[in-house]
């Protein structure tokens, strides 16, 4: 038989979200609570709330989540923003106490998924989709699947001689073209003294300035800020041209709270990558926004649940 719904659960650093989804993808019961020191005590917490009450309509749990996973066993090998979570097996943990299918995911696999069933990636079979945050993420989908590989398109170096990066490498796309580079970058700046705008925030307490605060500051002519959002997008093209060249996508889809910086900073990526994807593979291939914003990761995670359940 079955069932109405799948849970649909996105662990992230900052927040544990947390829905039922329909057979038609549809959100809803949506719930959200603080990451916060125990995610565990949190996730059961969310998990009850959305389960006691019509356990015989759920289909199953896909739990999407911020590191990197071991699908097979639904384990998460190593999560940097969320370390209560290292060494984890979600689905051993789960399936005590629930009675149903467990899918494990990284988020940014389970949102590209997401975009495919139900977003912008619905008519398009191959596709490489770029989260863009705190962090950058990544997911590949293949003829219409989801390829079960890390794809840690943030930790891609672009720079043979570039900064540090936790992960162990060097020069990694997100050290230049995430929110906290952008952060950062604007911060050394007027840390240097150089003029702008982003000064008379906070007081001028410009430790405290977001992403957002620079998108603003370049949309009222602020040259830093123009400076910064551009740099930044055009370290971001340097990445999608790599993965232009690799996949030969029909689209790479981009998401993630730096896609509101559109006409700036995605311009500036777009242009880089036109300059440096192979001709006849950039030709074809068309860069575009997410449709499903933040609901992407449960829906898809939803998604990859076994389907029928038969637990
Ligand atoms: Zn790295």
């Amino acid at each position: 038989m079955t069932k109405r719904y799948v849970i649909g659960v996105d662990l992230g650093g900052t927040n544990i979200r947390a829905s039922l989804i329909t057979s038609e993808n549809e959100v809803v019961e949506k719930m959200k609570e603080p990451t916060g020191k125990d995610p565990l005590a949190v996730l059961h917490k969310l998990l009850d709330s959305l389960y006691a009450p019509r356990a015989e309509e759920i289909g199953g749990i896909g739990i999407a989540v911020a590191g990197l996973v071991d699908r097979e066993n639904g384990g998460v090998f190593v999560s940097p923003n969320i370390p209560a979570l290292n060494g984890v097996n979600l689905a051993a943990e789960l399936e005590e106490k629930y009675a149903t299918c467990i899918a494990v995911e990284n988020d940014a696999n389970a949102a590209a998924y997401g975009e495919k069933v139900a977003g912008a990636g619905r008519n398009i079979g191959n596709f490489v989709m770029i989260t863009l945050g705190t962090g950058i993420g990544g997911g590949i989908v293949i003829r219409n699947e989801l390829l079960p590989v890390a794809a840690e398109i943030g930790h891609m170096s672009i720079n043979v001689d570039g900064r540090p990066c936790p992960c162990g490498n060097v020069g990694c796309l997100e050290l230049y073209a995430s929110a906290t580079a952008i952060i950062g970058n604007a911060v050394a700046e007027l840390e240097r003294g150089t003029t702008s705008i982003l000064k008379e925030l906070y007081n001028g307490n410009f430790y405290k300035i977001s992403a957002e605060d620079i998108y603003r500051g370049a949309l009222e002519g602020d040259p830093l800020s123009r400076t910064i959002l551009r740099e930044a997008g055009k370290s971001l093209g340097i990445g999608i041209a790599s993965m232009i060249n690799l996949f030969s996508p029909d689209a790479v889809i981009l998401t993630g709270g730096l896609i509101g910086a559109w006409n700036i900073y995605v311009d500036a990526a777009i242009k880089e990558a036109a300059k440096r994807a192979m001709k006849e593979l950039y030709g074809r291939v068309k860069i575009i926004p997410s449709s499903l914003g933040d609901d992407a990761g449960m829906i898809g995670a939803a998604r990859l649940v076994p389907h029928p359940c038969t637990k």
